[in-house]
């Protein structure tokens, strides 16, 4: 393995032939009395600490305890770059645009993931801008009052009314999904 830095810290490494080295790998997330002495040798006794971290934080290896932080945890993680002196980029990534895979609206996020879905999509929302001009369309056409769609979509008037008004941006999926089946008589499909 190729290093930057010369290698040789690691003899001077106060965690070098410790009897048990295994409490710099600590098998469970909560702090044990072995975890928390690991820490204490590493901040009080140990004498490459910043190498330690600096070589920890280069290899991005998320394992053990490095320069007195359990690099497992990302409160840790996050310590260790304080530490170090470095902006915590993998914790805190910076919000950006991307398209729902779902409803092709565009939103904000700091997360990466291959099918990225709004909050919306995510919530079983759906955009109530397309019901709206549905229902304008059926009111033109049929004349029917706010009542009479309602019933026939087996709604509440106000769902068919805050629709109509556009109150919101978002509207429960199934709501839209009833508004849209409602067609004028004329068009509907034989039985
Ligand atoms: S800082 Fe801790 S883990 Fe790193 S070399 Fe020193 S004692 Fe070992
Ligand atoms: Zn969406």
């Amino acid at each position: 393995m190729q290093h930057n830095a010369d290698d040789n810290w690691r003899n001077r490494a106060a965690c070098k032939n410790h009897p048990n080295p295994d409490m710099w790998f600590p098998t469970t997330r909560k702090e044990t009395t072995e975890s928390a002495e690991a820490k204490r040798i590493c901040v009080q006794r140990c004498e490459v600490r910043w190498e330690c971290g600096d070589d920890a934080d280069r290899s991005g290896a998320r394992c053990g305890i490095h320069a007195g932080f359990d690099t497992t945890k990302t409160a840790g993680w996050k310590d260790l770059q304080e530490f170090l002196g470095r902006p915590t980029t993998r914790v805190r990534r910076k919000a950006r645009p991307v398209v729902c895979t779902q409803c092709g609206e565009e939103f904000q996020t700091n997360r990466v993931g291959s099918a990225p879905r709004c909050m919306a999509c995510v919530q079983g929302l759906v955009l109530v801008e397309p019901v709206h001009d549905h229902l304008k369309w059926l009111v033109r056409e049929t004349g029917w009052i706010h009542k009479e769609i309602a019933t026939r979509a087996g709604l509440s008037r106000s769902i068919v009314q805050s629709t109509m008004v556009r109150r919101n941006t978002y509207m429960k999926r199934e709501s839209a999904e009833r508004l849209l089946a409602v067609q004028p008589d004329s068009l509907a499909a034989p039985r």
